[in-house]
């Protein structure tokens, strides 16, 4: 029996996904694929500018996993530029880190993941009052995640 693929928490899910050298046609272009928590790992630790210990702990994963992660993202990133590529952000093994809004004027639920750019909007899809309560998904993050919580998870 194999064993299970082990996920890799993520907060951020981007919106822009795409990025490509100006004035050149795609069809001229090579393109580097950095996975979610490829990028997830990047924004922890040199934009957030978080110690690897405290990145391992929040994404789930050892930090010898995270160190050979972050490196795998720089190199990408590095190649990238260096190399005139195109960068797509796709796949990945990973988990969203939800946060589960609550709309007080309708009673609509819906979730998003934790982190968005730009960021998610705080007004009810339903009926667009923004008398919206958000609270996180503790148990997504920090220590180990041995049961999965909750529901609609793909
Ligand atoms: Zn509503």
């Amino acid at each position: 029996m194999a064993r299970p693929p082990k996920w890799r928490w993520v907060e951020f899910i981007p919106k822009i996904t795409h990025f490509k050298p100006a004035g050149l046609p795609m069809r001229d272009l090579d393109e580097i694929v950095l996975t979610h928590e490829e990028l997830e790992a990047i924004r922890l630790s040199d934009k957030e500018m978080l110690e690897q210990e405290t990145c391992a702990q929040r994404m789930g994963i050892s930090r010898p996993t995270f160190h050979r992660i972050i490196k795998g993202a720089r190199g990408k990133v590095a190649e990238a530029l260096v190399g005139g590529k195109a960068i797509r952000i796709a796949g990945g093994r990973y988990r969203v880190v939800k946060r589960y809004y609550h709309c007080h004027s309708c009673n609509h639920s819906w979730d998003g993941p934790l982190v968005t750019c730009p960021p998610e909007e705080t007004h009810c899809p339903q009926c667009e009052s923004g008398d919206v309560d958000g609270k996180n998904e503790s148990d997504g993050r920090g220590g180990r995640h041995r049961r999965r919580r909750g529901r609609g998870e793909e």
